[in-house]
């Protein structure tokens, strides 16, 4: 393994930034992964971290660039954004070497990351969990690359992330394969899905001839299209207290949660499956305002 520095730059009153990359193997197939471009956002830094205790013992076909954190500073300070000027690193794509430090952080990213497939794992909001899933578009490499990665839901999607300001974005405007990984909530360590994302990875890795393990299969719950996810929101502001979890099948009609009076605990608000289908997304912050996504609900497989 090679840890490299593959970017500095300085800091007016602390250690420099530093992005590190950890480096397995040498020739093609050529993989990359990154993880922690938003600082808050866990669960990936620790699964980057499971899939290099991997390779370390593994013998590898081709090369695998790990880079598990991208935000340091926000990771420091456990802000989603860059710090000193709340930039998100994530809409700073293509990046600029003369630019802003953001702009900078993602030139030399995009630079580091020269490879075939590129892998960028989030979490979901502090406020809402999500499953382990990997979101790709509608047709192309990544549908078979995602399914071979084996999470819990494979989402077949146009549009956000895949603007040119957004690393997944930049990737496909190179032409390579890239996939946006999310699981698990911000600001938490999630060691279940940690793991999942980190198997799904080394799934990934024997799918483009890099490791021969022999990986179970993953079990795939939900292979949708945007229009088989159904969102449910608040309609009311309160105590939301839900009644499934993430993972959970429902039926139509199901109750997923209620929303109370924050004082007393009154009945607000039911909220019930419109469809049957797999728990995919649920808010874990109780408290919340009107019109805000509590639960998505996905058609499985
Ligand atoms: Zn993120």
């Amino acid at each position: 393994m090679r840890d490299r520095v593959v970017f500095q730059l300085s800091a007016p009153y602390r250690e420099p930034y530093t992005l590190r990359a950890l480096e397995f193997g040498s020739g093609g197939p050529t993989v990359a992964i990154v993880a922690g471009l938003h600082g808050n956002e866990l669960n990936g830094v620790h699964a980057l971290n499971l899939v290099a205790s991997a390779l370390r013992m593994a013998r590898l076909n081709g090369t695998v660039t790990l880079i598990p954190v991208v935000n340091t500073f926000g990771l420091d300070q456990g802000t989603k954004r860059w710090p000193i000027d709340d930039n998100d690193i994530n809409q700073a794509f293509p990046g600029d070497p003369q630019g802003s430090a953001v702009q900078r952080i993602a030139f030399a990213l995009l630079d580091a990351t020269q490879a075939e497939v590129c892998v960028d794992v989030h979490s979901g909001s502090p406020l809402v969990d999500e499953i382990c899933q990997a979101r790709v578009p509608l047709t192309g490499r990544e549908v078979g690359l995602a399914r071979a990665m084996g999470l819990p839901m494979v989402w077949r999607r146009e549009g956000d992330r895949l603007e040119a300001t957004g690393l997944v974005g930049a990737w496909r405007e190179r032409g390579v394969a890239a996939l946006h990984v999310v699981g698990g909530r911000g600001a938490t360590l999630d060691l279940v899905r940690s793991r999942q994302i980190a198997d799904g990875l080394l799934r990934l890795l024997t799918e483009v001839g890099v490791l021969r393990f022999g990986m179970e299969p993953g079990k795939i719950l939900v292979d949708a299209t945007r229009r088989g996810v159904a969102y449910h929101y608040s309609s009311f502001g309160g105590f939301w207290v839900p009644e499934v979890a993430v993972g959970d099948r429902v039926a139509a009609g199901h109750l997923l949660g209620t929303i109370n009076e924050v004082v007393g605990g009154s009945l607000v608000e039911e909220v019930r499956a419109d469809r049957a289908g797999v728990v995919v997304t649920m808010r874990s912050y109780p408290v919340v305002h009107a019109r805000e996504l509590l639960v998505r609900v996905a058609e499985p497989t």
